[in-house]
């Protein structure tokens, strides 16, 4: 299976509208162990992608990566504009002037975007973050892949991990970000970042799955 350039504009496409959808769940979220803008947050960046998406229609897979990376970071506010920005950013360079990518280089952008949000959030699985559904979501995509699973079977088996991080986190006591000024407090509730990108895996599997038809 090849991911092209169109296949990730159809995936920002659908993670822009599915934030727009959830972005009072996800605030709600966040009301609960922060300040209740997560939501609003990522779909003030997202609209802002949408509006530069016409622009990277013939451009390579790198190029449209970097740029969502760089726009998230300009127009997010809160910890996970930089976050999901360099995780972005670092996917880009991986993809750096690529128009199709195949499983094995996909799973190197998501490496690539995981260590970058572990470097930037100076954070670790475990804390009650995205990294807790991102880490075990690329994990296991790369473990299936090395398998020899094919790459439809194997974003299925990662998303669900990535669900499994994602309901992990509401036992979690918050060790980094905003969360973790209520200290125990913080314990009952499921992490907005981690459920953010949950929904940001699901958009990549639709994408997928789609092609698979
Ligand atoms: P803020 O906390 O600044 O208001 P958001 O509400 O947009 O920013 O995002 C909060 C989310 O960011 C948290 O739910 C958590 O998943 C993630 N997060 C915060 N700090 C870190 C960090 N150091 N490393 C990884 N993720 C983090
Ligand atoms: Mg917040």
């Amino acid at each position: 299976m090849t991911i092209t350039a169109a296949h990730i504009i159809r995936f920002i496409e659908t993670v822009a509208a599915r934030i727009k959808e959830q972005r009072d769940y996800l605030t709600e979220l966040d009301s609960a162990i922060g300040d209740a803008d997560h939501g609003v947050n990522l779909d003030r960046g997202f609209s802002t992608v949408i509006g530069k998406l016409p622009s990277l229609a013939d451009k390579d897979v790198g190029t449209i990566l970097k740029t969502v990376g760089s726009t998230l970071v300009s127009t997010v506010g809160g910890a996970s504009g930089p976050l999901y920005g360099t995780a972005f950013l670092r996917a880009g360079k991986v993809a750096a002037n690529r128009f199709e990518l195949n499983p094995a280089e996909v799973v190197a952008a998501l490496e690539a975007a995981l260590e970058g949000v572990q470097a930037r959030g100076k954070s670790t699985r475990g804390e009650k973050t995205m990294l807790d559904a991102l880490g075990p979501g690329v994990d296991t995509l790369k473990a299936a892949c090395a398998n020899g699973e094919d790459f439809v079977t194997a974003m299925r088996q990662s998303v669900a991990a990535c669900e499994a991080g994602m309901h992990a986190t509401i036992p979690m006591l918050a060790t980094k970000g905003r969360a973790s000024y209520l200290g125990e407090r913080s314990i009952g509730h499921q992490d907005p970042g981690a459920t953010s990108t949950h929904l940001m895996a699901r958009a990549l599997l639709d994408v997928v799955e789609s092609l698979h038809l």
